[in-house]
């Protein structure tokens, strides 16, 4: 399988299509992280929140796949802001990952109302300095979060992952990170199965014309825009067709269609409130 590398701000190299874990069950992650593993993925996407990071752990020793060709990131949940939290935050999410690094070490969420993201960002640049986190990046962060780390930190996020599908493509969000280099990776690349995206007319009719699925062709879309993307599922079939995007290209009016689709509807919460 070969799935295409991008080159984040801080020279490593990122596999553009991963397999994300988001309410995979913490006894069933080990079963459907190995399927993927099986499948061909090499990036898998965790987090504190997710509870399944050992789980994936048992599944990336069981592969019996050699470290450096996995991708694996996990995020700083909300309770762990703070420099000391932070510390203690990667320390616990090693040791349940059963491993002695990570590949991209995310803050999951801005969480204002703490006041204390940038403190954190800074204990990032430490844990990566230390090399628990080989890169760094933030999660559901907004331009005006983005800033105040330009402002305040000597390190640009590798990465912002952020909720992004064809109902909700952020144009402006999209331009403001690669003004500033860093490389979006896009959160509910398939609308989480909502909003009827995959009904879409614009979706199936170009499906129908390439003879893929409606999930193959939104996550060409995300490819296309250069995104980087995990989607999830439980189901071996729809994991392996999920990876199958690597023979076929969508059209420019391909892509107009579906970026017509945007319509701001988001799925997650605002990113100034949650916390
Ligand atoms: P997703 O858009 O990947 O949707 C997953 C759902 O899409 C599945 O449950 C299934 O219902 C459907 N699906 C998957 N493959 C399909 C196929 N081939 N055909 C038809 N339907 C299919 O949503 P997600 O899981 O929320 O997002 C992907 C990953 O992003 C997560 O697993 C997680 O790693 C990450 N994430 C991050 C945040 C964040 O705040 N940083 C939030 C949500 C998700």
């Amino acid at each position: 399988m070969n799935i295409p590398q991008i080159t984040l701000n801080d020279g490593n190299t990122i596999p553009q299509l991963g397999f994300g874990v988001y309410k995979v069950a913490p006894d069933e992650a080990e079963r459907i992280v190995s399927d993927a593993l099986e499948a061909g993925y090499r990036h898998i996407d965790t987090a504190r929140l997710y509870g399944n990071e050992a789980g994936v752990g048992r599944a990336i020793v069981n592969s019996g796949i050699p470290r450096e060709e996995l991708f694996i990131t996990t995020k700083l949940w909300n309770d762990d802001h703070g420099r000391q939290s932070a510390f203690d935050a990667i320390d616990a999410s090693l040791e349940r990952l059963g491993l002695d690094r990570v590949d991209l070490y995310l803050i999951h969420w801005p969480v204002p109302a703490r006041g204390k993201y940038v403190e954190t960002w800074e204990a990032l640049e430490e844990i990566k300095a230390a090399g628990q986190a080989d890169s760094i990046g933030v999660s559901n962060f907004l331009p005006h979060h983005l800033q105040d780390l330009f402002d305040a930190t000597e390190t640009v996020p590798a990465v912002n992952q952020i909720e992004l599908h064809p109902k909700h493509s952020r144009p402006q969000m999209r331009s403001f990170c690669a003004e500033h280099g860093i490389a979006v990776e896009s959160w509910g690349p398939l609308g989480q199965g909502k909003y009827a995206l995959l009904e879409e007319s614009a979706i199936t009719s170009v499906a129908q014309q390439h003879g893929k699925s409606p999930a193959q062709v939104v996550l060409r879309w995300h490819l296309q825009h250069d995104l980087i993307v995990f989607p999830k599922t439980a189901n071996r079939e729809r994991a392996r067709q999920n990876i199958d995007l690597f023979d076929f290209a969508l059209s420019s009016d391909d892509m107009a269609a579906i970026d017509g689709l945007e319509e701001g509807l988001r799925i997650g919460g605002d990113p100034d409130e949650i916390g």
